[in-house]
């Protein structure tokens, strides 16, 4: 792992497999690190934080280091989609097409914020200059899942550094491998060490010792919701601040005037892009009764159109699940569907070597379902039938879940409308699963909370503080 700037191996000397879910061979050995490396890792932060030249730098140096990593990055770009490829089965022409040049943008946008992060001259009464500074605030944990491993790296440590401070990352035991380029990379860039450091190891390890120890200032985690509550409950203990991108079960609607192929194919892009291992994926399509038919007509046509396959293959659209754990809980969720629901296409795994599974297609599913209710996290939709808006809103809401939400329909007041009404925290019409580094993105209810990008990350990575001069 990387601490201190030194690439170092587990102070324990343990080591955890890697696997490529692909082929479900072992592509590295990775350093298992514990409370030991994790107290070694926040005092190189710490240190880098308080004393390092970094503490140093003003908010035009810090800017110019983001830039220059955003241009490795892309430099590497091949490198590093093939090796996240690898590590997590996500089909290379995302991880190529997607994942990276959203990486290097990322970096470069918040390079943009870090010479602008100011407070304001406040007017308050008597002899008296208020302002307000934003400062950084301190040594950050982040704890990262392993869908979208070297993007929600960045979604933090670019904010985070951009602002001033310093971070310890621990990626998922899934897929460390482009945590750790991303490490090289940032010290390649001019970073100096101890500003990010990469803490390899078992969440429930290293992961929940960062949440623990009393010299991390902040955690921010996106993971399971089952684990967002563990996290918060553990860093009550010493008052860390907390931002939570946990799970989803998001609504897509259709309505019935609707342009039905386009909604068909937002749809399928909205559950089967990246296998369905997706906080955001529309998993709930909901569609007005009198087109149910025509659209899931539609849908079975249109999964195939979704290639499972190998990977590495630039056909491919749908990899393997992350590992077989991960395989084994989607395909308990198939059963589950068959039992509840007609099946409309898929529902089987594909071949023996990897942790494939077909595309699969449930309609006219009960509200109350198991497979409409929990997050599966694989390519596994739920057709739902409704019958009117306020249906559609009442169906759409009742879910302990609000990270996102989909509206297909050509009236634009309605769209508007509903899109009001849903309690989610992004919501997309004639569209779905569309991101930019500048819009704010994060959930609501059991989804978490916090806003991720955006000048509104650089509002969670500061703290605010009010200075109070004597005038007379
Ligand atoms: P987990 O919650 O299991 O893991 C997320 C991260 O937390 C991993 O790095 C994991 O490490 C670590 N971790 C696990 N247990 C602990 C613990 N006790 N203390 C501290 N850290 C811990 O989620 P998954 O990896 O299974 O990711 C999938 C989940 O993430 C889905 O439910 C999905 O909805 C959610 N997600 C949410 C997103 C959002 O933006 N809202 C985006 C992407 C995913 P390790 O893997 O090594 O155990």
């Amino acid at each position: 792992m990387l601490i201190g700037g030194e690439n170092v191996a587990a102070a324990g000397g343990e080591w955890f497999d890697d696997v490529n879910p692909a082929t479900g061979e072992i592509i590295a050995r990775v350093a298992r690190g514990r409370d030991a490396d994790v107290d070694r890792a926040v005092k190189a932060a710490r240190e880098a934080f308080e004393r390092g030249p970094w503490a140093k730098l003003d908010g035009t140096d810090r800017a110019r280091l983001l830039w220059a990593l955003g241009d490795k990055v892309r430099a590497a770009a091949d490198e590093l989609a093939e090796l996240e490829t690898r590590d997590s089965g996500k089909p290379i022409r995302d991880t190529k097409g997607v994942d990276l040049p959203m990486v290097a943008d990322c970096l470069q946008y918040f390079s943009g914020w870090a010479n602008k992060i100011y407070g304001d001259t406040v007017p308050v009464r008597g002899p008296f200059l208020n302002y307000t500074r934003r400062e950084p605030v301190g040594v950050v944990g982040a704890i990262i899942p392993w869908n979208f491993p070297i993007l929600m790296a960045v979604w933090k440590i670019a904010p985070a550094l951009a602002a001033g401070n310093t971070v310890v990352l621990k990626p998922s035991r899934e897929t460390p491998l482009t945590a750790l380029r991303l490490g090289e990379l940032a010290l390649e860039a001019g970073f100096p060490p101890g500003v990010l450091n990469v803490l390899t190891g078992l969440g429930n390890e290293a992961g929940m010792a960062l949440v623990r120890h009393p010299g991390v200032d902040k955690i921010a985690f996106t993971g399971g919701t089952g684990t967002g509550k563990e996290v918060m409950r553990e860093a009550a203990a010493t008052l860390k601040r907390v931002s939570l991108e946990l799970g989803g079960k998001s609504p897509n609607l259709i309505f019935a005037d609707a342009d039905p192929d386009k909604a068909a194919r937002g749809a399928l892009a909205g559950i089967f892009y990246n296998q369905g291992e997706v906080c955001t994926a529309g998993s709930r399509l909901l569609v007005e009764a009198s087109a149910h038919d025509a659209i899931v007509e539609r849908l079975v046509e249109g999964a195939k159109r979704w290639p499972v396959g190998d990977p590495m293959d630039a056909k491919t659209r749908v990899g393997p699940m992350v590992s077989k754990s991960h395989l084994d809980s989607v395909m308990r969720y198939v059963e589950i569907g068959k039992q509840e629901a007609r099946l409309a296409t898929g529902g089987a795994r594909v071949g023996e070597r990897g942790y494939f599974v077909q595309p699969t297609i449930f309609d006219r599913v009960a509200p109350d379902a198991t497979i409409a209710r929990e997050e599966i996290f694989g390519p596994v939709l739920s057709v739902i039938p409704f019958k009117d808006l306020e249906e559609a809103v009442a169906l759409a809401n009742d879910s302990e879940y609000g990270l996102c939400a989909g509206v297909f329909t050509k009236d634009v007041g309605r769209a508007h409308a509903v899109a009001h009404r849903l309690k989610a925290g992004t919501v997309w019409i004639n569209t779905y699963n569309v991101f930019d580094s500048a819009s704010p993105f994060g959930g609501t209810k059991q989804s978490g909370f916090g806003r991720e990008m955006g000048y509104e990350a650089i509002e969670l990575y500061t703290e605010l503080k009010s200075v109070w001069v004597a005038l007379s």
